[in-house]
């Protein structure tokens, strides 16, 4: 049993309007934030005919931790490590333990985070929701192939220790489940071991589209750790110019004399935080022309073996905290989809498409996938995978986002679950073939459809 607060005190619900990180389509939702398993289940017994969704740090971009009318269960409060095995590295975490808080309590004792998205500010049950991919896919698969057993409160109240080898399928169905299967309590993890916390980093500028993808497919079995940020303005010869790089935990020998003395020390916290009052929006065509092509220039044309931090390697986006603000109140979208290899005729035209279109996305990022694995909605499988960021007004963005959708349709390529927020309902079925089983599965578990959220019911996932 917990040793948290006792039975009689139960956390009240606030009536909160949510939204993604997107900043896009709030909806007002009872909210709950349980400290303890038990008040999870008590939570789970109180909600209305509107059902309940678990919320992690809120770093989905669309609407998939939302419930409008209904009840969410902000899982942040359950954080407690619960066990760690530091000669395997086998690490047990309550749900809502972010990735950052693993990365400072193990990096010490030289264990990282198997997968770790974009941002380390996301929780063990978000990441698990989302089956998250991060720069090591092509090696290490995604974040679900690495969680031995988690333990799943399911729709009538019983808690269920799930592993892939004794309950593959409610595994499987949870892994990339964006929360429909059941509210994960915590999760068993197998730990990466690391010799230091410095990441030995190799950048390349490349000067076209063609040149990064052949440089990005030969890379591959070189680095575990893969990423090119690419000038989706740039036009012409210059079309999808790009920054490579590439990194591996350094080992003891690769550090300087004086660094050896703490290989393994990690600083998290951030810089500065946006705040709430920007007057329009700093992400425009012309401000992000400028500063792509600042960034561009600025990388080296080919650099080995520099020495980068963890935040500076796998977060740089943390040091700014809510950099969301910077899109104004209407906010932005993240469009996220892969493209099946020998399908690099269709990325082309989708980067000539968005370049033609002079739409402003302050991040572009390309990586390559390796195999998926069994999640029925997990997002990877093999291919290239684009992600852009674009301010939700610009001009002609629906018309762009839906010849976007076609194309990534027509060649099996599939969006991303956790960063939409707009995709045709109708598409999902095409781009996800598993879900009918998903959905047969989900009425297994969950007959009355308690598990619900503001993007199920928009792309009738359940
Ligand atoms: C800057 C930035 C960079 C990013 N980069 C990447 C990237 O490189 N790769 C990638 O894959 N993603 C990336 N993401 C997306 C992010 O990793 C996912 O959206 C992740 O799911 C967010 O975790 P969260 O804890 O904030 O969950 P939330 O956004 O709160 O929830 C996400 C989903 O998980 C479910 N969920 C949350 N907690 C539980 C629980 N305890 N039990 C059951 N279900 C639960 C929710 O119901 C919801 O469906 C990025 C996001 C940002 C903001």
């Amino acid at each position: 049993m917990s040793d948290g607060p006792s039975a009689d005190f139960f956390p009240a619900a606030r009536r909160t309007a949510l939204h993604g990180w997107g900043r896009t389509a709030p909806t007002v939702a009872d909210v709950v934030t349980p400290m303890t398993r038990e008040q999870v289940v008590g939570a789970l017994r109180r909600r209305s005919e509107r059902g309940v969704i678990a919320r992690g740090l809120g770093r989905s971009y669309g609407d998939p931790a939302q419930n409008g009318g209904g009840l969410v269960l902000d899982m942040t409060a359950l954080n407690r490590v619960l066990d760690a095995d530091l000669e395997q590295g086998i690490v047990t975490a309550e749900a809502g333990v972010s990735l950052d808080r693993l990365i400072e309590l193990f990096v010490p004792f030289g264990f990282f985070v198997p997968v770790t998205p974009g941002t380390r500010q996301v929780t063990v049950g978000g990441a698990i929701g989302a089956d998250v991919h991060g720069k090591n896919h092509h090696a290490d698969g995604s974040f679900c192939d690495h969680v031995l057993s988690m333990d799943l409160l399911l729709a009538d109240g019983t808690v269920r220790t799930v592993t892939p080898e004794d309950d593959p399928e409610l595994f499987w169905a949870t892994a990339g489940g964006m929360g429909l299967t059941g509210i994960v309590l915590s999760a068993v993890i197998r730990m990466t071991p690391i010799e230091t916390s410095l990441v030995s980093v190799d950048t390349d500028r490349t000067k076209d589209l063609d040149e990064i993808m052949a440089l990005m497919a030969e890379t591959d079995e070189k680095y575990r750790y893969t990423v090119a940020w690419l000038d989706c303005l740039a036009k012409g010869r210059n079309l999808g110019r790009s920054v490579l790089t590439c990194g591996e935990f350094a080992r003891l020998d690769d550090l300087p004399a004086r660094k050896r003395a703490k290989p393994l020390r990690f600083k998290s916290g951030s810089l500065v935080t946006v705040p709430d009052v920007i007057p329009g929006r700093l992400p425009n065509k012309f401000t992000m022309g400028l500063f792509n092509e600042m960034w561009y220039r600025k990388a080296p044309q080919h650099k080995v073996g520099q020495l980068q931090s963890i935040s500076a390697f796998f977060h740089p986006l943390d040091a700014i905290q809510e950099w969301n603000r910077a899109y104004g109140k209407t906010g932005f979208l993240q469009y996220q989809f892969v493209m099946p290899f020998e399908r690099e005729e269709a990325l082309r035209k989708a980067v000539e498409k968005i370049s033609a279109a002079g739409a402003p996305s302050s991040l572009t990022v390309l990586k390559r996938f390796g195999p998926g694995n069994r999640g029925y909605l997990s997002f990877p499988k093999p291919g290239w995978t684009l992600t852009l960021d674009f301010p939700t007004n610009t001009p002609g963005l629906a018309r762009l986002l839906h010849e976007l959708d076609e194309l990534v349709l027509s060649n099996d390529g599939r969006l991303y679950l956790a960063k939409d927020s707009r995709m045709d309902p109708a598409d999902m079925g095409r781009m996800y073939p598993r879900l009918e089983e998903f959905r047969t599965l989900r009425a297994k578990v969950d007959p009355d459809g308690v598990f619900v959220s503001d993007q199920a019911r928009r792309l009738g996932l359940a």
